[in-house]
């Protein structure tokens, strides 16, 4: 850590008074260094690799009777923090290296990191340090306390509480999982498949989006990506040809499906394994375990009861949906299928709404969108971003920013937006943290850095990126996670941050979901890129809320029939029936949402499978915390923009992260007892 500048006299380099004005609060802000060779990347995992070791060395060696909270519970977290930074650093550089061999290395190194971790749980040493520690029965309170006692879970959890061969056989699975579960993502990540339709075929998609570079591809040759979310949801959403909608459909389900498939089976048997050795029934209630929900039976409850009381709903719209699409083919007998409802969804909007999502795109210019949320998120959240020079940049494009407390002047941290599609790239849209915050051993706090990674349409040579309505929804919610890293307080890296139970994690960014559906927010930047004086009409906005809940009950038996399919996964799935991963998948889909074509592995794409693991109901359980918690701005006077709510919020969610229960930090932002009725009015329930 360097800093460039005395105190009293301003840098010309904005960066570097950011970092000496960090000195001044006792904190530290770090540029990260990106590793740009594979050699780098190899570099960079053996030293963290070997600077863990070194540390958990000193655990072990502690004389017995010379064991404290520091050196044994503290000393831990700092190991974790060494390795999870360098870890999430890899991360990015896989996602959105330019250089594939540097993204390979990546891959790679996550992996042997991940497996270095995971062996760190069974080093005996250390073990018997943490056990001599808490022989001591140390009086504890507050943030210490919870990291002590989570700490001995996690012991327990990873099996240190069984006899030795059981436990050995737990850590050679967890680790054959961690490489497991990175090369199923990663076979999401590049897997790809290019489509080649006609003119007459793509009838229904707009011109607009079928001239751009890379699509037109000759005469009367489009081509289009099942892997690029646009242009998928391009095609599902717009395409009139059945034919068109279902090729598409199908291509994107059997994306990774070789090699997917039989590595899930592999993952789930591994998983069950693990649950049950631990004495668990199922992984599920094994993964559940850390979280709100405490248990798989409570999860499953939730979302069939969401499931049924969507029922009536469901039904209705799917009926509309049936309607139109027998008006449209002359078919009385036709039926709604799941390349169909995107499309008559759409269409709803359109007809009986007058809202056309498309032509909703002029009104977000993408730097419009930015800068317009970055005012209302610096004004609630009290805060100053300033975009200065990245001193590295991975694409020409890239971008850094600042964030200062607006009141003090404060550093808080940095993030970085890789905002456009490019080969090679993640594909969808996510907050990646680089460095979490934490409580350094010297005393001084490590400010936190992370980046957006966004895949935005592209401008155009006679237009800017112009933003669907959905997208702008999209960038409210990611940088909402960019806040609840940058704005921790939390003393160990263990609670920092985004770093709350996963199925909590959503809430606070599905709550400012709301911002973009309330016309006061929207009149604050959104304006039609041709004529700024031009705002969304009242009266479009009023439709498209109506178009959104006519389809809600489309739109949650989808999320439920992921969230009850990732369940069913992780229950139901042994070694003795892996061949039902992909039957059982397809049957829970079709049960709960719309039935899949039966040559597709729906499943084998959905990375979420094993990156949240039995997790995906939290993303409906979030969203019931997001209703009741965005009451708390609704009910205030300056609404969306209220920034008592806002601060509040920062104070009683970011900041503590998950330093406290997370039970005790949702009420007291709410001031009051946690409710379910928000939610079930918003999806319209009741
Ligand atoms: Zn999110």
């Amino acid at each position: 850590m360097h800093t460039t500048c005395s105190c009293d006299r301003p840098s010309a380099d904005p960066l570097a008074a950011f970092q000496a004005r960090a000195a001044q609060y006792h904190s530290v802000v770090t540029i990260p260094t990106f590793e740009t060779t594979p050699k780098a990347v190899k570099d960079t995992v053996e030293k963290t690799i070997a600077e863990g070791n070194a540390g958990l060395d000193v655990i072990g060696h502690l004389p017995a009777g010379a064991v404290t909270f520091q050196n044994t519970i503290r000393q831990l977290d700092d190991i974790n923090y060494l390795v999870q930074g360098a870890s999430d650093r890899l991360g990015l550089i896989e996602q959105t290296s330019t250089n594939a061999a540097v993204r390979d290395a990546a891959t790679d190194a996550i992996k042997q990191l991940s497996e270095w971790s995971v062996g760190t749980d069974y080093r005996e040493v250390v073990y018997a340090a943490v056990k001599a520690y808490a022989g001591t029965q140390p009086a504890l309170a507050g943030e210490d306390k919870k990291l002590f006692d989570e700490t001995l879970r996690d012991y327990r959890r990873a099996g240190l509480g069984l006899p030795k061969d059981q436990r050995e056989a737990v850590e050679k699975l967890r680790k054959e999982l961690t490489v497991m579960e990175t090369d199923f993502e990663n076979n999401v990540t590049k897997a790809t498949q290019t489509l080649k339709f006609t003119k007459a075929e793509l009838e229904g998609v707009p011109g607009d989006f079928l001239s751009q570079q890379g699509i037109k591809t000759g005469d009367d040759e489009y081509s289009l990506k099942a892997n690029i979310t646009f242009h998928y949801l391009m095609v599902e959403d717009n395409a009139r040809h059945e034919d068109t909608r279902k090729r598409m459909l199908v291509a994107q389900s059997n994306l990774a499906r070789e090699a997917n498939i039989p590595l899930l089976q592999k993952i789930l048997v591994h998983r069950d394994e693990v649950a049950h050795r631990l004495g668990y029934a199922s992984y599920a209630d094994f993964a559940t375990e850390t979280r709100m929900v405490k248990n798989a039976a409570n999860a499953i409850t939730f979302l069939e009861n969401l499931k049924q009381g969507l029922q009536p709903k469901f039904d209705a719209e799917l009926e509309e949906f049936r309607q139109m699409k027998v008006q449209e083919t002359g078919d009385p007998k036709a039926r709604v299928c799941v390349w169909d409802w995107r499309y008559f969804a759409n269409q709803l909007k359109k007809t009986k709404y007058n809202v056309d999502a498309e032509q909703l795109r002029v009104y977000f210019p993408y730097q419009r969108v930015l800068d317009g949320m970055f005012t209302i998120y610096q004004r609630i959240f009290g805060l100053k971003f300033e975009r200065v020079e990245a001193p590295y940049k991975w694409i020409s494009d890239l971008q850094l920013y600042t964030v200062s407390d607006a009141k003090t002047s404060q550093p808080l941290g940095l993030f970085y937006l890789d905002m456009y599609p490019r080969e090679g790239k993640y594909n969808h849209f996510a907050e990646f943290g680089i460095t979490e915050g934490k409580l350094l051993p010297d005393g001084r706090y490590q400010r936190p850095v992370c980046a957006l990674v966004c895949n935005f349409p592209p401008p155009q040579p006679d237009k800017p990126s112009l933003l669907s309505h959905d997208e702008v929804e999209t960038i409210f919610h990611e940088f909402g996670h960019a806040m609840h890293t940058i704005l921790t307080q939390a003393r160990y890296s263990r609670f920092s941050g985004t770093s709350v139970p996963q199925d909590f994690v959503e809430a606070p960014s599905q709550m400012l979901e709301n911002w973009p559906w309330d016309k006061t927010v929207l009149d604050s930047f959104a304006a039609d890129y041709r004529d700024p004086n031009k705002k969304i009409p009242q009266a479009i906005l009023d439709q498209l809320k109506a178009s959104r809940l006519a389809t809600m009950g489309m739109y949650y038996r989808r999320q439920l029939s992921f969230g009850l399919m990732d369940l069913a996964l992780h229950t139901q799935i042994h070694a003795t029936n892996a061949d039902d991963v992909l039957p059982l998948s397809n049957q829970v889909l079709g049960e709960v949402a719309l039935p899949m074509p039966p040559d597709t592995a729906f499943v084998a794409y959905f990375g979420h499978i094993t990156g949240y693991g039995a997790g995906y109901y939290g993303y409906a359980w979030a969203d019931a915390i997001a209703a009741d918690m965005a009451t708390v701005f609704e009910k205030s006077p300056d609404g969306y923009f209220d920034k008592t709510a806002g601060m509040r919020m920062r104070s009683e969610i970011y900041a503590v992260g998950d330093s406290r229960d997370i039970n005790i930090s949702i009420e007291k932002f709410l001031g009051r007892p946690r409710s379910l009725e928000p939610f079930l009015k918003k999806i319209g329930v009741r």
